[in-house]
């Protein structure tokens, strides 16, 4: 399984920076995980957009889901000149509804709504989710092919399921917003690389990805903070491969 970083930061981008996209690719699928802010024409360099297929949304934030608001344009006008004959598959929160109603395109998205329970497998990939803590509801996706295991934790603040879920992954992909939030003056409902790294420590991951990060803050600090938990930690780069 491969993972391209489509996109690293959180919020919105720094300087020619994207938001969170990752485009899964195996021998016989192309799955992408979150459509924020700049991905789409990114993932063109990797994949036709016809030729997707499924696009997972974490959760109903911008920077994890405002290009599908472009998508529609794209999928809308290759239907019309006969190069894509379905609508793409989109499984996302249902809530908050008003933001999912405003995405309700039958036509161009057919969209499943995501709940914990359910496994979804798509050309030889299992997906599960998460209900992590956010400001709105958001999911970690578990992807696995074989005995291959990619997790990502999208937006959330440090929790006992994010561990649970994680348990043995080869590779977490980890928000990691900033170094250390102990030194914000008020409280974020996202996650910091001193947390990140506790998370794979007590997961037992194999690898720990940092991504979604503010775009003033130091990577490499970021990289210091969760060093302090875990040893084998890097820090996403936009158009980077990683395989598992
Ligand atoms: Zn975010």
């Amino acid at each position: 399984m491969e993972i391209v970083v489509l996109g690293r930061y959180g919020s919105f981008p720094g300087k020619d920076g994207a938001c969170s996209g990752y485009f899964i690719k195996t021998d016989k699928s192309a799955v992408l995980i979150d459509c924020g802010n700049g991905t789409i024409g990114r993932l063109q360099r990797y994949c036709r957009i016809e030729d997707l297929d499924a696009i997972v949304i974490s959760h109903l934030h911008d920077d994890h889901m405002g290009d599908l608001r472009v998508l529609r344009y794209a999928i809308e006008t290759k239907q019309a000149f006969g190069e894509l004959d379905h609508p793409i598959k989109v499984f996302m929160p249902k809530n908050p509804t008003v933001i999912a109603e405003g995405i309700y395109h039958p036509d161009l998205f057919d969209t499943e709504y995501i709940h914990e329970d359910m496994v979804i497998e798509i050309k030889g990939l299992l997906l599960r989710f998460a209900l992590m803590k956010h400001s709105i509801e958001s999911y970690a996706v578990s992807i696995e092919e074989g005995q291959k295991k990619v997790v990502y934790s999208a937006d959330t603040v440090y929790n006992e399921e994010l561990i649970t879920f994680s348990k043995n992954a080869n590779l977490l992909i980890n928000e990691a917003t900033f170094a250390d939030i102990s030194s914000l003056k008020a409280p974020v409902p996202h996650m910091d690389a001193l947390h990140a790294g506790l998370v794979a420590k007590r997961a037992g991951v194999k690898q720990l990805l940092l991504t979604h990060f503010w775009y003033e803050e130091s990577v490499d600090r970021c990289i210091e903070a969760a060093k302090q938990n875990f040893d084998n930690v890097l820090a996403a780069d936009e158009f980077k491969n990683y395989t598992v």
